[in-house]
């Protein structure tokens, strides 16, 4: 969906980098998270200053090879390595598949997925809870579910961008939080990610796990999205320079805004699927009042189909079922951010089921 806008920014983006540059493991030895490049750290606390999403003061930020390494190494940073017995990670269903999958995958001693976090709020032992806000997959605005002395909190703020969600008056501050380029401005394949953490400690230990498995973090992908970040602030402020092209938030705002109506056309005359509802707020960055338009549809099969995914596979449409997320098979998850003619297909598809 972002491609067009990053096209029409032309050589803006651009970045080249000779080969004789930036050979070196390290970019900055006095920072905490040493293989953080300068450049890249500033345009994120620029971007969040800009937007007032969270807090950067007085934090510590690590990057990560996407948010997925850093969910990683914020699990080994929070569990204690003496404890007698795994911790456990848990996250309100419906809740984002890949927890549970990357929790597990290599039988950690430190920690173990123990699943929905309303049924394990009963049993009152320690946690790690995961808040994804908006959530993946279906787009509500979430707060934690067990209480702070039950349970670590980490905060996945990848979709609190405002394309997605209306942004509170008060900046995110809470202990860590996590961030990706990915939902931010489209480039997923840059592979980075960034945590805003409180504790020194606990951003030590995160640095540690990364060393420990990559040595650090490209710099070549550090650079390129230090430059398209800043490119989005520019589009903000700095317009002069951007006489033919909308603030990249406008313009996501505007996109997400068109494909959540047609979804919604396309379900409302049907009696076979709903949506969510989500309630409006003003957002504190556009002045907009609205109601999210979440990056993924959270669409449930009303009446006799049980499983929502074949149903729709019948109809030509391929989509994520309930089941993977924590959910009933009556669920699927879609993306609502592909490129234009896929999307416009979608719909075609849906609204063509509707009148069958
Ligand atoms: N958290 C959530 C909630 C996500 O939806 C995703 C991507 N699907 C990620 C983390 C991972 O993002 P990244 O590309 O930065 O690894």
């Amino acid at each position: 969906m972002y491609e067009r806008y990053w096209r029409q920014m032309g050589d803006k983006t651009t970045v080249v980098i000779p080969g004789w540059k930036f050979i070196s493991y390290f970019s900055d030895k006095r920072n905490l998270c040493w293989f953080l490049e300068p450049e890249f750290g500033n345009a994120i606390i620029r971007l969040h200053k800009l937007v007032g999403n969270a807090v950067t003061d007085d934090r510590y930020i690590v990057v990560g090879t996407g948010s997925t390494q850093l969910f990683q190494a914020v699990l080994y940073a929070v569990s204690s390595p003496n404890a007698s017995e795994p911790i456990n990670v848990v996250s309100a269903a419906p809740f984002y598949s890949s927890y549970p999958l990357i929790t597990d995958f290599l039988k950690s001693g430190l920690y173990k997925w123990a699943g929905d976090a309303h049924k394990f709020k009963k049993e009152n032992k320690p946690c790690i809870e995961l808040v994804t806000s908006p959530n993946n997959p279906d787009g509500s605005s979430r707060q934690s579910v067990v209480n702070q002395k039950q349970g670590i909190l980490i905060h996945d703020l990848a979709y609190y961008w405002p394309q997605y969600t209306s942004i509170s008056s008060s900046p995110a501050d809470h202990d860590i939080m996590l961030f990706t380029v990915s939902k931010t401005t489209g480039h997923a394949g840059t592979r980075l990610g960034w945590a805003l953490v409180k504790d020194q400690e606990i951003a030590k230990k995160m640095t540690d796990f990364i060393v420990l498995s990559t040595i650090g973090v490209s710099k070549e992908s550090q650079l390129r999205a230090a430059k398209i970040l800043q490119v989005l602030s520019d589009s903000h402020q700095n317009k002069g320079h951007f006489k033919e092209s909308q603030p990249f938030f406008d313009h996501s705002y505007n996109l997400m805004a068109k494909r959540w109506k047609q979804l919604r056309g396309a379900v409302k005359t049907s009696k076979l699927f709903s949506l969510p509802e989500f309630p409006h707020g003003r957002c504190a960055f556009s002045g907009h009042t609205f109601a999210s338009q979440p990056a993924f549809a959270w669409l449930k099969c009303e009446g006799e189909t049980e499983d929502c995914e074949s149903f729709l596979r019948d109809h030509n449409i391929l989509t994520r079922s309930g089941k993977h997320f924590g959910d009933s098979a009556k669920y699927v998850r879609i993306s609502v951010l592909p490129r234009d003619e896929l999307f416009d297909q979608f719909i075609d598809r849906l609204a063509a089921i509707n009148s069958t």
